[in-house]
């Protein structure tokens, strides 16, 4: 919420307000954890004399994570009981993407609401649909 108000402050509380879009914000929240980056399963040798695995070229599965990190490309090997929860920040950090798009029209369509145009295109429209129905009831 404090991060909602944040982006809300330089606009007129009374125009939006810090609650806006209760809705999405429950979606947001829903999103954790979430991150950015892949998910990849690799096979490498481990350093056992004689690994079976190994010698026939099966070798050891394992994942690795790669992201992002000050513009380098970075990569981070994930123990195998975190996978399922780096998949499912993998889908959250998907949904949050989905909905930072959602926001700018949602709260664009919440101003506008509440402010409605004196003048512009949209103006224009309602005037003349105002005469077509005007002119079909008379
Ligand atoms: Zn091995």
């Amino acid at each position: 919420m404090h991060t909602q108000h944040a982006i809300l402050s330089g606009v007129k509380s009374k125009q939006i307000s810090a609650t806006a879009h209760p809705h999405l914000w429950k979606k947001f929240q829903a999103c954790w954890p979430a991150l950015k980056g892949s998910l990849a399963r690799v096979r490498k040798p481990c350093i056992r004399a004689n690994c079976p695995a190994c010698a026939c070229g099966k070798k050891h599965p394992n994942y690795l994570l790669a992201f992002t990190q000050k513009g380098q490309r970075r990569c981070l090997y994930v123990p195998l009981r975190m996978v399922p929860l780096l998949k499912r920040a993998l889908a959250n950090g998907r949904r949050l993407e989905q909905l930072l798009y959602a926001m700018g029209p949602a709260l664009l369509k919440e101003y506008r609401a509440r402010n409605p145009a004196q003048t512009g295109p949209a103006v224009a429209l309602k005037r003349a649909s105002v005469k077509k129905h005007s002119a079909k009831s008379e």
